[in-house]
């Protein structure tokens, strides 16, 4: 059946807050919600064909929003179908779904592959764009192959092609599956090993609206400890507050807008070159 325009579900001024885990105030100009693969393809060839400023969000959990910019629009992959099949020794993962969702599948399975991952809160696919990674994991460890809309094109790239890096990949285009090797493993080592990097977490990590560490880690150095030597912890810019807990964090204690948290971003990044000469790097992304 042919796709048309007004098929795929679209809101305007949506609320930021939907999209976005440190939910701050503003709304986007206007958001896609495609509900399967052919939408998808559909509105994300239309909106680069007509070269109208677009990004595609998974989850949300690495991306500060800018309040209300005309004419830039998102495709959110939420109402995505979660797909899960397994191959052999393979396993292949819809973008949309969570690593979380991917880890209960594989712990029912009895089949290791995301355990140490299971507490990112992102996407699959927005996992192997940043090659995302914890307590010694990253997403590129077990990751075979990545079914991607390039220029046009659907292709299989295999992770040999691949250039990645600490949260750094040079991928381009729309993630729509991957495909990852798993092996057998009893769910109790399964449950063991996700339960102590939960535990590990909760104690060095706030609770709260954020985006995880706004900075990476410079080589040799760890942002958070960087940030705190600055005695910035507990700073706050309206709602928006450096997390006493663990410096790199920023929570929306409410309210925080875009401009509270940037007010936030800017200060850190400033004290620390000032303090240290350590140029910080971004590990979210700002849109538009
Ligand atoms: C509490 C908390 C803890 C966190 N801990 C960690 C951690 O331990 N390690 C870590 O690495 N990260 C961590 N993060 C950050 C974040 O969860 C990861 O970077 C995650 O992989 C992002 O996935 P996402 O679906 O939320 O991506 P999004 O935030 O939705 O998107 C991130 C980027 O990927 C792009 N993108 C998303 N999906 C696709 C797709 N299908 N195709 C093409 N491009 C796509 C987006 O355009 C954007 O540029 C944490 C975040 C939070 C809130």
């Amino acid at each position: 059946m042919e796709i048309k325009l007004t098929d795929i579900e679209f809101v305007a001024n949506e609320e930021i807050k939907n999209l976005s885990s440190i939910k701050n105030t503003g709304t986007i100009y206007g958001v896609y919600y495609p509900k399967g693969e052919q939408e998808l393809l559909f509105i994300y060839n239309f909106l680069s064909i007509n070269n109208i400023k677009f990004i595609v969000v998974g989850k949300g959990t690495n991306i500060l929003f800018s309040s209300q910019i005309n004419n830039f629009f998102v495709i959110s992959l939420k109402k995505m179908p979660k797909k899960v099949k397994k191959y052999k020794n393979h396993l292949i993962v819809a973008s949309s779904l969570s690593i979380a969702e991917a880890f209960q599948y594989c712990y029912k399975n009895n089949l290791s592959c995301f355990e140490k991952l299971s507490t990112v809160p992102g996407s699959i696919g927005g996992a192997i764009m940043l090659n995302a990674g914890c307590f010694g994991a990253d997403i590129f460890d077990n990751l075979v192959s990545v079914k991607i809309l390039q220029d046009g094109k659907i292709k299989n790239i295999k992770k040999e092609k691949i250039t990645y890096e600490y949260r750094k990949t040079n991928l381009r285009g729309l993630i729509l599956s991957s495909t990852f090797l798993v092996t057998k493993k009893n769910r109790f080592d399964l449950i063991k090993t996700a339960s102590n990097c939960i535990n590990e977490r909760i104690a060095k990590q706030p609770k709260g609206y954020s985006l995880g560490s706004i900075f990476k880690n410079p080589t040799g150095f760890s942002a958070g400890e960087l940030i705190d030597k600055c005695g910035l912890k507990g700073t706050q810019k309206n709602d928006a507050k450096i997390s006493e807990k663990h410096a790199n964090f920023i929570i929306n204690e409410g309210n925080a807008s875009y401009d509270d948290i940037k007010y936030l971003i800017d200060l850190a990044h400033e004290k620390v070159k000032e303090k240290f000469g350590i140029d910080l790097e971004l590990e979210i992304k700002i849109y538009p």
